[in-house]
């Protein structure tokens, strides 16, 4: 567990109070279902959150003054705030950079080798760690997920009649139906033919078979 955001006495909250804890104690609110926001949680106190905070307070069983609204020592210790926010996360439906946010291609489509069976890569590597998040780069349905010796686990994203193949991977988090483009669909692995963890990411026209492929973009 990571390490959580000592209580910064009930003095600290105040309007136009601005911190990062703030923030992070908004989306501990909004995992407990106290949260009242609407837009948000940010890091700046308002009264959204001292709304929300006193909904924690009563759901924890507290009262009257004790159920204000303003933190205090019991109930913010019992709510774990994290130190730390989380990043949030791109919103669902946008452009992605990359397949595997974070990581860049390491081997490039189309370079040539004697040990790829074409004589050239297939599509575009992005070398990360095992179980980095890989996520669908447009909005389209997985149209297929299996396992193959040689790309070991995969998912096929089908979107705007181009499949896109996400392969080696650890995990599969969906296997069927839509997703939208930044939704995570998977994990990176070395499942299949692999020296190490990457995510061969491969297109090709809708249906088209191995040497098939088309330029990585999206
Ligand atoms: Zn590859």
């Amino acid at each position: 567990m990571s390490a959580l955001a000592p209580f910064p006495g009930s003095t600290f909250f105040h309007k136009g109070q601005r911190s990062p804890v703030i923030a992070a104690m908004g989306q501990r609110l909004v995992a407990e279902k106290c949260g009242k926001y609407r837009t948000g949680p940010g890091p700046e106190w308002t009264e959204v959150d001292q709304q929300s905070y006193a909904a924690w307070q009563h759901k924890i069983g507290l009262k009257g003054a004790d159920a204000n609204g303003i933190p205090g020592k019991v109930s913010w210790d019992r709510l774990q705030v994290p130190a730390k926010a989380k990043a949030k996360p791109e919103p669902a439906g946008t452009r992605v950079a990359s397949p595997a946010p974070g990581h860049g291609v390491t081997t490039p489509y189309r370079k040539k080798g004697p040990h790829w069976s074409l004589g050239y890569h297939t599509g575009a590597d992005y070398a990360a760690p095992e179980g980095a998040r890989c996520v669908a780069v447009v909005s389209g349905s997985i149209a297929r997920s299996g396992h193959d010796v040689s790309f070991g686990k995969f998912l096929v994203l089908r979107a705007h009649g181009f499949d896109f193949w996400y392969c080696h991977l650890s995990e599969r988090t969906v296997t069927t139906g839509s997703v939208k483009a930044g939704q995570k669909v998977g994990e990176v692995g070395s499942t299949g033919n692999a020296t190490g963890p990457h995510l061969h990411f491969e297109k090709r026209p809708a249906g088209g078979g191995f040497g098939s492929d088309v330029r990585p973009i999206w």
